[in-house]
This record gives structure tokens, C-alpha cells and sequence, in this order.
């Protein structure tokens, strides 16, 4: 009998099995399909000076458009577009559409204004992505000192040497570097002295819980103070309420992103709410 429960539940298993594998095959299969037909859609979610209290920026955050699932979000694709190594083709597409994208945002907005898009591990160590970044942006007359780039901390730190390097390149022509999620990874002192970035995008998880827990906030205010002294800017991420928004004014947090100044939005929705803010 045994015998007999081990073997049904060894079919279980492997039919179990057969299912996950098939529907990441189609998953797979579909991604590809989605970059072939340009399924991809860019949104995009202010970015906001604290002392100015205006628009500053904008980062760019991917979507897809999939025929019958509807919009999905990138947490669902670009870890598999990772795996794959479709990522290269996804981040050519959003570096080109930033940078067509941005010129449309800038007739509307008459004052300096920059996108930032984000990168992921296997294109931002891909031999080829700085001088692709540099042909795309030259090629299609973009201007680099209105782009940034952000990676996070294990992106960054996966080859440091090799990071730094990257990021001086992209850095001397000109365009922005940002350290995101900040205090989720291996936020080590040592290496954030050592990295050529312009900005430290603080977690959201820090500011999510500020109110609440006053360890936290103080964390975030020894964030903010640790940044400044190393010449850098901050961003505040996952703003939602105006509380929160307060307190990181009153740490002199240089910038704020999140739902309570605007949620991300396609090209055209953000140009009209950018006008209106
Ligand atoms: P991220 O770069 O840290 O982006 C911030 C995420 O926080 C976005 O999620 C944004 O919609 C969300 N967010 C912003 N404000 C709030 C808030 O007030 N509350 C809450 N709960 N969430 C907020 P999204 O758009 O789902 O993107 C998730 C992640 O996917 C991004 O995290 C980034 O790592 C990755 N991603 C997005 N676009 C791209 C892309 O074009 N290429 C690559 N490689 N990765 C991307
Ligand atoms: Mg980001
Ligand atoms: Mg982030
Ligand atoms: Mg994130």
C-alpha cells in the first residue's frame, strides 16, 4: 500500500511539475511575442522637490500590456526577462522610449527636468550596455544630462570594480546615477563612499513604517544625514501620506516620490497632471 501511495503521489508530483514548467514555457514564449509586437508601455511617477515643491523628475517604470492578462506589473516579468536573458531587448526598448518619451515631456514642462530608468542585473553588467546606452542616446539626439540611471545596491555591487567603471562613463557624459531601494541590501559604508552616484533613493519599507515605529524614522533621518555628508542627494520612496512627507522635510530630505504626490502614469496622463501640479 505503500508502495502504491508513493508511486500516486510520485505521478502527482511530476504532473505538478509538468504544469509549472509548461505554463513558464508559455510565459516565456509569450514575453518574446511581446517584444516582437511592442506590447511593452512606459508609465511614469513624479518625482518631487521638497524645497520647491514642483516636479523635478520622473521615474520610468515599465508595464506590459499582455492581450488577455491586462497590465503586468515588471515584478511579474523582468525577474523570468532576467532568467531569459530577454531582459536586453526589454532595456533597449525603455531606454529608447525614454529618451523619445522625454521629448514630448519636455515641451510641456519649461524648466529642467530628467527621467530616470532602471536596470537590471544581467543587462547592467552585459558587456555591450554602456556603449549601447551612449550609440542609442547620440543616435536618436537625446540629451544625457536629463536621464538617470538607477540600479540598486546588489546591482551594483555584484562587480564593483567593473560598476564604478560603468558608472563613471555614464556619469561623464553626463547623466545621473541613482542608488535605489537604498537600506535593503548590502548597504555598506565602505562602498557607498566608493560608488560614483548623484542620488540615494531611500526604501520605501523605512518610510512605510515611520510613523509608526521611531526607530525607523530615525533610521531614515540617519540616512538622509549619512548621504548628505558623502555629497549626495535623496530621494524618499513610497510616500503616502502627508505626514510622512512632514517628517522627511523636516530631515531636510532633498526629494519625494509616492502615491500621496502621484501614482505612475502613461506619457500623455503625466504630461497633463505634471501641467496641473
Ligand atoms: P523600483 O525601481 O523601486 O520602483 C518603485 C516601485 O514602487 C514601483 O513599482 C512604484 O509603482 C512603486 N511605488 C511608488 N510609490 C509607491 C507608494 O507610495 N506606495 C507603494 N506601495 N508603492 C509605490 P512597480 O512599477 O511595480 O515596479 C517594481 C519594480 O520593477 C521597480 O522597483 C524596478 O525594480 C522594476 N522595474 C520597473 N520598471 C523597470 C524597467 O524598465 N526595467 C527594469 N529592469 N526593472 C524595472
Ligand atoms: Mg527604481
Ligand atoms: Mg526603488
Ligand atoms: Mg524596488
Amino acid at each position: 500500500l505503500a508502495k502504491e501511495k508513493g508511486k500516486n503521489t510520485f505521478c502527482f508530483y511530476n504532473l505538478e511539475m509538468d504544469n509549472i514548467l509548461q505554463q513558464r514555457l508559455e510565459f516565456e514564449s509569450d514575453l518574446r511575442k511581446a517584444i516582437e509586437k511592442g506590447q511593452f508601455i512606459l508609465y511614469y511617477q513624479p518625482i518631487i522637490d521638497f524645497r520647491k515643491m514642483r516636479i523635478c523628475g520622473a521615474e520610468a517604470l515599465i508595464r506590459w500590456l499582455h492581450p488577455q492578462k491586462g497590465l503586468v506589473p515588471p515584478t511579474s516579468f523582468i525577474p523570468i526577462a532576467e532568467q531569459t536573458g530577454l531582459i536586453s531587448q526589454i532595456g533597449k526598448w525603455v531606454v529608447v522610449k525614454v529618451i523619445s518619451d522625454m521629448k514630448n515631456i519636455k515641451k510641456s514642462i519649461d524648466y529642467n527636468f530628467y527621467v530616470s530608468f532602471n536596470a537590471s542585473l544581467r543587462e547592467f553588467s552585459s558587456a555591450n550596455f554602456v556603449d549601447d546606452i551612449i550609440y542609442t542616446v547620440d543616435s536618436l539626439n537625446g540629451d544625457f544630462s536629463s536621464l538617470g540611471i538607477e540600479i540598486t545596491e546588489s546591482v551594483a555591487m555584484a562587480d564593483i570594480q567593473s560598476t564604478i567603471q560603468t558608472l563613471n562613463t555614464l556619469r561623464t557624459r553626463g547623466m545621473k546615477v541613482f542608488l535605489d531601494d537604498f537600506g535593503t541590501g548590502y548597504s555598506s559604508l565602505n562602498y557607498l563612499k566608493q560608488l560614483p552616484i548623484d542620488v540615494v533613493k531611500i526604501d520605501r519599507s523605512f518610510i512605510a513604517n515611520m510613523i509608526i515605529d521611531i526607530k525607523e524614522q530615525k533610521i531614515a533621518e540617519s540616512l538622509i544625514n549619512l548621504s548628505h555628508i558623502l555629497g549626495l542627494k535623496v530621494v524618499a520612496e513610497g510616500i503616502e501620506d502627508s505626514q510622512q512627507a512632514e517628517i522627511l522635510k523636516s530631515f531636510e530630505c532633498d526629494f519625494g516620490q509616492g502615491y500621496l504626490f502621484g501614482k505612475p502614469l502613461p506619457k500623455d496622463q503625466f504630461i497633463e497632471f505634471a501641467k496641473r501640479f
